[in-house]
């Protein structure tokens, strides 16, 4: 049994859901913890701009995906071999965490290694055929979706629905008519993403972002990566989400209305940032290092910082001074105070030195 796993086990049916909801699309995993259940949790809870479950899925590297599989193979013999599963479970996990990294799309590989969880729980023998398919699935569709995402990479006047259907009149294997599963009415909490349930029975409590909302939508139940892409590629046409490409890392992003954004809302590898805040930032250092009040401040700036070095100005007058600088530095960058003014005080003080 698994007596040392430190998480949430999963437990009983796995399912995930998907919906999109005012341009903003929502995955979920949901899944009984071993230790409660009879409570249906959540295990992820994904909230993203609408296409990001598409883009993300262009830029994933599968060949990962197939070097992995001969390790959880290795892990499941050694589980049904009767020996203590625990490490194997934790490598397991760490596997399906890296899938939920790279995208929403990886929702139901995710959810086919927690059924992995599942089986063990239940008696069953484990296996890896299900997983295997899934990678070959995935393996086919990017190639498939890396033609589609052509089509959502127009400027935004352009009716994607529309255009899609034309390009499915020309070439119909190329640009398939997308059908899907189960769509019924549910009710889902959102507000924000969630990595994992801690259920009360464990004594943790869900860690959102913000708080959360009930909302009433009409949701998909996702049995395979085809029935997610095909929900979504339909929700993005309709909705006439265009493909933007980051400044900051150079992905696909999906816009809708008129607002065009040049960042995107990843995190950058590495950082607590977003490609949005760093490029924000980027900007506003372009900004002021165009800005000709701060060139002529700095050109002051080491004109007097000389001064001091060789003695006509002491240290004391040269913060009074650079103090005053700033202040009027700001006034100047504000347009308060003229360009002309501005440079006219900085040299009011010149020397013939
Ligand atoms: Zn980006």
């Amino acid at each position: 049994m698994l007596e040392n796993y430190p998480y949430p086990i999963p437990h009983g049916k796995i399912t995930v859901r998907a919906c999109v909801i005012n341009a903003t699309e929502i995955i979920e995993i949901r899944a009984c913890d071993r230790k409660a259940p009879e409570t249906e949790g959540l295990f992820w809870h994904q909230e993203t701009e609408a296409g990001r479950c598409l883009a993300d899925f262009l830029y994933a590297d599968l060949t990962v995906m197939k070097t992995q599989l001969p390790v959880m193979q290795e892990a499941i013999t050694t589980i049904n071999e009767g020996k203590d599963p625990t490490e194997n479970f934790l490598m397991l996990r760490e596997i399906y965490r890296y899938w939920k990294a790279q995208g929403t799309i990886f929702a139901p590989y995710v959810a086919a290694i927690m059924r992995l969880f599942a089986d063990q729980g239940s008696g069953k023998k484990l296996s890896l055929t299900d997983i295997k398919k899934l990678a070959a699935r995935y393996e086919e569709l990017q190639a498939t979706m890396k033609q589609i995402a052509e089509v959502f990479a127009v400027d935004r006047a352009v009716n994607l629905a529309y255009r899609y259907l034309a390009k499915h009149e020309e070439q119909p294997d190329l640009y398939p008519l997308f059908s899907y599963g189960h769509v019924h009415l549910d009710v889902l909490f959102t507000g924000g993403n969630l990595e994992t349930a801690y259920f009360e029975e464990l004594g943790r409590e869900n860690t959102y972002l913000t708080p959360r909302k009930p909302v009433v939508a009409e949701v998909l139940t996702v049995e395979s990566p085809d029935d997610l892409m095909g929900y979504m590629v339909n929700k993005y046409l309709i909705e006439n989400v265009h493909f933007r490409t980051c400044k900051y890392c150079g992905r696909y992003f999906g816009v809708t209305g008129n607002y065009k954004p040049d960042y995107c809302s990843r995190q950058i590898e590495g950082s607590t940032k977003t490609c949005k805040e760093a490029g924000a930032l980027r900007l506003y250092e372009q900004r002021k290092m165009e800005n000709p009040a701060i060139r002529e401040y700095k050109r002051s700036y080491k004109a007097h910082n000389a001064r001091v070095r060789y003695g006509i100005m002491t240290r004391e007058e040269f913060n009074q001074w650079s103090e005053e600088a700033r202040a009027k530095r700001d006034r100047c960058v504000a347009g308060e105070l003229s360009l002309e003014d501005f440079v006219a005080w900085l040299d009011s003080d010149k020397r013939s030195n």
